[in-house]
C-alpha cells in the first residue's frame, strides 16, 4: 500500500497503559479515584436516547457559556475541544510557526508537545529547568527571538508549580505580540489559576481539561481561555478540521459538572490531603519525592531504577507511569488515589523496595 510520507515520519505520543485484561489499581494516568459529580448520573439515567438523532450545537454555546460564568469570561473568550489534548493540537497548528522564531518549552514537560510541534512542522527549543526540576521562567525570556512559549502548570510528570508572580514577571519581559500557552490540566489540585491575567494579556492562553479534576476523562472534553482573537484562530483551525469534536452529551455533561461546585471542591480537598500525607510517608521511607501541585507525584529510590520500580508495582497488581527519557528515568509518577489506594501502594513499597 501506498502511505503519504508525511504520515511515515510521525512519532506518536504513547499514553499511559488502560489495560482490559487484568484489574489493576490505576495509578498512572492521573484520573481521579472519584466518580464524577451525583448529578452526572441522574442525567445518564435519565437521558433520552432521541435527542441524539440530531448533531450538537457546533459552537457549543451553552457549555462556552457556563465555563465563562464560572471563571469570569464571555463565552467569545472561551473555546471547547474533544479534550484538552485536542484543544493544544489546535493550539499549536493555530499559534506556532517557526517563520517567527521556535517554539520554547521546557526540557522536561508534558511529552505531547513534542509530537504536535513534529506533526506540524514546528522547531522548538527545549529551557533548561532547575537542579529540582522545576520551570525557571526567567529561562525563557532569554530566548526573544522565538514564536512562543509553552509549559503546563503544574508541570508534567514533575507537578512542579509555577507562581502568579513568576508568570506576571514572564509577561512582562517576553514579546505581548508572542502567544504564552500555559496548560492548567492539574491545577485544581492547590495552584493559583492565571485566569486574573487573561485581562491584560492579551496573548496569554490557558488550556484546561475536565479529565482530572472533574473526574471526566471518559468523556473528553477540554477548554481554552484566551482573549476573543486567539479564541477566534481557534475556531478557525477547528472548522477546517472537524465542525462537531465535542458530542451533544458531552457537552450536556459538562454543563452539569460545572454546576456542582461544591462536589468537586471536596473531592479535590481529598485528594490534595492524601498527597501530603502520602508524600511525607514516602519520604520516611528514604524516597525522594518533589513537591507537588498536582494529582499526582514524582518519586524516586536512589539506586532503583524506575523501570524496575514500575515492573515491581506492575507485577503486584498496581499501574504507575515510567517515562524513559533523560532526567527523568530514575522517577515513577504515581498518580493520588484515595487514602485505601495509596496505602495498599505503601505496603507494596515496604515489602519490595
Ligand atoms: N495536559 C497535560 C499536562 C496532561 O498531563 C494531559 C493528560 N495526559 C493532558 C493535557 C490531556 O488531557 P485530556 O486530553 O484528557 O484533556
Amino acid at each position: 500500500m501506498i502511505l503519504s510520507e508525511r504520515m511515515k515520519k510521525l512519532k506518536p505520543y504513547v499514553p499511559g497503559e488502560q489495560p482490559q485484561n487484568r484489574k489493576y489499581l490505576k495509578l498512572n494516568t492521573n484520573e481521579n479515584p472519584y466518580p464524577p459529580s451525583p448529578q452526572v448520573k441522574k442525567f445518564l439515567e435519565n437521558l433520552d436516547a432521541d435527542k441524539l438523532r440530531l448533531y450538537p450545537d457546533p459552537a457549543a454555546i451553552k457549555l462556552r457559556e457556563k465555563i465563562g460564568e464560572r471563571y469570569g469570561l464571555n463565552k467569545d473568550q472561551v473555546f471547547v475541544s474533544n479534550g484538552s489534548d485536542e484543544a493544544l493540537s489546535f493550539c499549536f497548528y493555530a499559534l506556532f510557526d517557526s517563520l517567527n522564531g521556535k517554539l520554547l518549552f521546557p526540557e522536561v514537560t508534558y511529552s505531547f508537545y513534542p509530537v504536535y510541534c513534529d506533526y506540524y512542522g514546528i522547531e522548538y527549543e527545549k529551557i533548561p529547568v532547575t537542579k529540582g526540576l522545576a520551570i525557571a521562567v526567567e529561562e525563557f525570556v532569554k530566548h526573544q527571538g522565538s514564536c512562543g512559549v509553552a509549559f503546563a502548570n503544574p508541570n508534567a510528570p514533575t507537578g512542579s508549580y509555577v507562581t502568579l508572580k513568576e508568570i506576571l514577571y514572564l509577561l512582562k519581559n517576553y514579546s505581548p505580540e508572542k502567544p504564552v500557552l500555559i496548560d492548567e490540566a492539574y491545577i485544581d489540585f492547590g495552584g493559583e489559576s492565571a485566569v486574573p491575567l487573561l485581562r491584560d494579556h492579551k496573548n496569554l492562553l490557558l488550556v484546561r481539561t475536565f479529565s482530572k479534576s472533574m473526574s471526566l476523562a471518559g468523556v473528553r472534553l477540554g477548554f481554552v481561555m484566551a482573549a476573543k482573537e486567539l479564541i477566534d484562530a481557534l475556531v478557525t483551525v477547528k472548522d477546517s478540521f472537524n465542525s462537531y469534536p465535542v458530542s451533544a452529551l458531552t457537552q450536556s455533561i459538562g454543563e452539569i459538572a460545572l454546576s456542582d461546585e461544591s462536589y468537586y471542591r471536596s473531592i479535590n480537598n481529598a485528594i490534595v490531603a492524601v498527597r501530603e500525607s502520602f508524600s511525607s510517608d514516602l519520604g520516611k521511607l528514604g524516597w525522594t519525592v518533589l513537591p507537588s501541585k498536582a494529582n499526582f507525584v514524582f518519586a524516586r529510590k536512589e539506586g532503583v531504577p524506575g523501570k524496575e520500580i514500575y515492573l515491581k508495582f506492575k507485577e503486584k497488581g498496581i499501574l504507575v507511569r515510567h517515562f524513559d527519557a533523560e532526567k527523568v528515568r530514575d522517577f515513577v509518577r504515581i498518580t493520588i488515589g484515595t487514602q485505601e489506594d495509596m496505602a495498599r501502594l505503601l505496603l507494596e513499597l515496604k515489602a519490595n523496595f
